[in-house]
């Protein structure tokens, strides 16, 4: 991107902070061992992620052995639901998700439908909740796992995962939320959410592609994607990413350091922008909730709009053509002509959520 552009797709990926380039070729040029060898060079290699490993559970309220790395937030979805369901297969046969989850948590729930769960779909309102009634009515002693994103990434719609933690508890179900979007923007504490399994994925705060964690309480069994070694306890095989799991402890870092002041300062931009955009343009939709000052309603740093009468494909190359970097939807459904499923999912009619 050159100096005059303005990149405004952070919810796509992130830049890597420059601490978080330090820390990562600290490792890729003099930690290089493999953190399974017993010399000195691995025990090194071992010692930083391990070291790693306690900063993010630090950061996130969790014990170090409740840390899974692994290769991002797809595959910390993907671990988490189809782990989970299959290592409760034929104890618990229902999985609940929602409309609005990323496709990492939609095609998973679909894979689960293929082989025989009971896939339900727990409808959200016009603005994106999940309201507890809504969850209360699907949630029985056949459910195995709820997964309902903390933050979504296309319209920022913060859900109150402790209400609906609750209800699933209630009934012995167990809960996964996607915190992919939440983290850095709004609080992230697994004690205080309650959850018993959550995702983080790195390339979104200012860290590297291709790494991520799964935080998964204590005694919460996952049966493993893959089949290898005993890395990660046998829950995620195959020699770790060392220098990326660094880079990802690093960026949790910086994120968490600065989540409350960048929470006030997104707002106060995010109303800035919607009240001026309002003023000049006629038949603009906010998809999504309204910022609130009582409660985190939305991820102030992101705001989904419909433009009546002009598509979205359009508003992004035009915008593009002045250096200006915004998407229409989710980067990994770009391509796809359909409307967004999230949009859709809000009740919003194809035409404008296109
Ligand atoms: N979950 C959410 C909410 C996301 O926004 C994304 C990224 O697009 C993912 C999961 C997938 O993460 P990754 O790109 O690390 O696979």
């Amino acid at each position: 991107m050159s100096l005059k552009s303005i990149y405004l797709d952070n919810n796509a990926t992130t830049p890597i902070a420059p601490e978080v380039i330090e820390v990562m070729s600290q490792i890729m040029t003099e930690t290089f061992g493999n953190p399974s060898s017993l010399h000195g060079a691995g025990r090194d290699a071992k010692v930083a992620m391990e070291n790693a490993r306690e900063t993010c559970a630090d950061i996130l309220g969790a014990e170090p052995f409740e840390i899974i790395f692994c290769g991002g937030g797809t595959e910390a979805d993907n671990i988490c639901l189809k782990g989970v369901a299959r290592a409760l297969r034929h104890k618990r046969e229902k999985i609940i998700v929602t409309p609005i989850e990323h496709s990492a948590i939609r095609q998973s729930a679909k894979e689960l439908s293929d082989e025989g769960f009971d896939v339900q779909n727990v409808e959200v309102t016009k603005e994106g909740i999940v309201t507890p009634e809504a969850l209360a009515e699907l949630v029985d002693e056949n459910t195995s796992l709820v997964s309902i994103m903390y933050a979504n990434n296309e319209i920022g719609v913060v859900q109150d995962i402790p209400a609906l933690v609750k209800i699933a508890h209630a009934r012995g179900a167990l809960f996964h939320t996607d915190a992919v979007q939440a983290f850095g923007k709004i609080p992230v504490a697994v004690d205080e959410l309650d959850v018993d399994l959550l995702s983080i994925s790195a390339h979104k705060i200012y860290g590297p592609k291709g790494v991520g964690l799964v935080y998964a309480k204590g005694g919460v069994k996952i049966a493993p994607l893959i089949h290898g070694g005993t890395h990660e306890k046998g829950r995620r095989p195959g020699t770790e990413n060392v220098a990326g799991i660094v880079g990802l402890a690093k960026a949790m870092e910086l994120a968490a350091a600065r989540a409350a002041e960048e929470y006030k300062h997104y707002t106060q931009l995010s109303e800035r922008f919607l009240g001026s955009l309002r003023g000049k343009i006629q038949d603009i939709t906010l998809n999504g909730p309204e910022l609130s000052a009582d409660r985190i309603t939305r991820t102030p740093s992101t705001v989904n709009l419909s433009f009546a009468g002009a598509e979205g494909e359009a508003i992004i190359l035009s915008l593009d053509l002045e250096g200006i970097a915004v998407s229409s939807g989710s980067a990994c459904s770009s391509g796809a002509t359909d409307p967004s499923p999230v949009l859709l999912a809000i009740g919003q009619t194809p035409e404008l959520a296109k």
